[in-house]
């Protein structure tokens, strides 16, 4: 469905942004993937990409945290592809604390990962794609863009910063062929929620599947994990014609957590 497009989808070396790089894959786009992991691994990852999907598979280990690496990793994908078609934003960390106790350097990465990355990003992408009259840009929001918690300060932020952020885009765009939209999901189980749920299990003493059956009852009425197929699958459906209209959206996928 989506031959010949160009993707890149930062933060891709694991969890859902694996997720939707590969689901890109497999619809044909050829991707760029990002993010920081062994090198070897890395590689494995990106020449598995391309010979399952046949597309071209590139690398950029460019850190979220700085402008003049987001800009090289947006020029590198259109030097190597000749273009940028879709940009998926969802690099992004977390750090548990209350405010009277969050360390203000981590403050300043989960913003510039989380918030500002998407903005150096889609400011690099986007005369790429008007150019084109066709870009589809994709911000990886969170339940915690629409909701918060408690000693997520920076997170929730960020996230509530980003869907702001995803309806300006929306708006500047309207009628230039791109759209522009966030994914808002629950909990997906992944490395950036193991390391939660093994942080919670820790501190009080529990099973590590305790901790897991608990932090989904906390919030989640579903009781089940989101998987990064699924946000893959809910991504492709964005690129597709059937979501042409669908523009400045926050799209839950979350297990029924911001119904309440
Ligand atoms: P993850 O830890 O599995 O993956 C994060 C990815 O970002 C990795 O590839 C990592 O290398 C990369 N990354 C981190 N810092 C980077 C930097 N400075 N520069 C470049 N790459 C960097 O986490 P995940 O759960 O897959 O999270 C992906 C996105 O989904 C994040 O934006 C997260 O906030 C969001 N999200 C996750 C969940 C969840 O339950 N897992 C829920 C809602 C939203």
């Amino acid at each position: 469905m989506l031959k010949g497009k160009v993707a890149i989808v930062t933060g891709s070396t694991s969890g859902i942004g694996l997720g939707i790089a590969t689901a890109l894959a497999a619809e044909g786009c050829a991707v760029m993937l990002n993010g920081f992991g062994q090198s070897e691994a890395i590689e494995a990852l990106r020449t598995r990409l391309a010979k399952e999907h046949g597309v071209g598979v590139a690398y950029s280990p460019a850190d979220m945290s700085k402008p003049t690496q987001i800009r090289e990793l947006v020029d590198d994908g259109v030097r190597q592809f000749g273009g940028i078609d879709i940009l998926v934003n969802n690099a992004g960390i977390q750090h548990v604390a209350k405010v009277v106790d969050f360390p203000e350097e981590r403050w300043d990465a989960i913003i510039a990962i989380n918030l500002s990355a998407a903005f150096h990003a889609s400011k690099a992408a986007l005369p790429h794609m008007v150019a084109k009259k066709w870009g589809r840009i994709i911000n990886i929001g969170s339940a915690h863009g629409l909701v918060a918690s408690e000693a997520k300060a920076a997170y929730v932020t960020a996230k509530h910063g980003l869907v702001g952020f995803t309806k300006v885009v929306a708006l500047e765009t309207a009628n230039q062929g791109v759209t522009c939209n966030a994914i808002c999901p629950g909990w997906v189980l992944t490395p950036l929620v193991q390391d939660q749920i093994k942080a919670r299990a820790a501190s009080e003493g529990i099973a590590v599947h305790q901790a897991s059956d608990d932090l989904l009852r906390e919030k989640q009425p579903m009781l089940e994990f989101s998987t990064p197929e699924q946000i893959g699958a809910l991504t492709v459906f964005l690129c597709g014609e059937a979501a042409r209209t669908i523009t400045g959206a926050a799209l839950s996928i979350d297990g029924g957590w911001v119904a309440q």
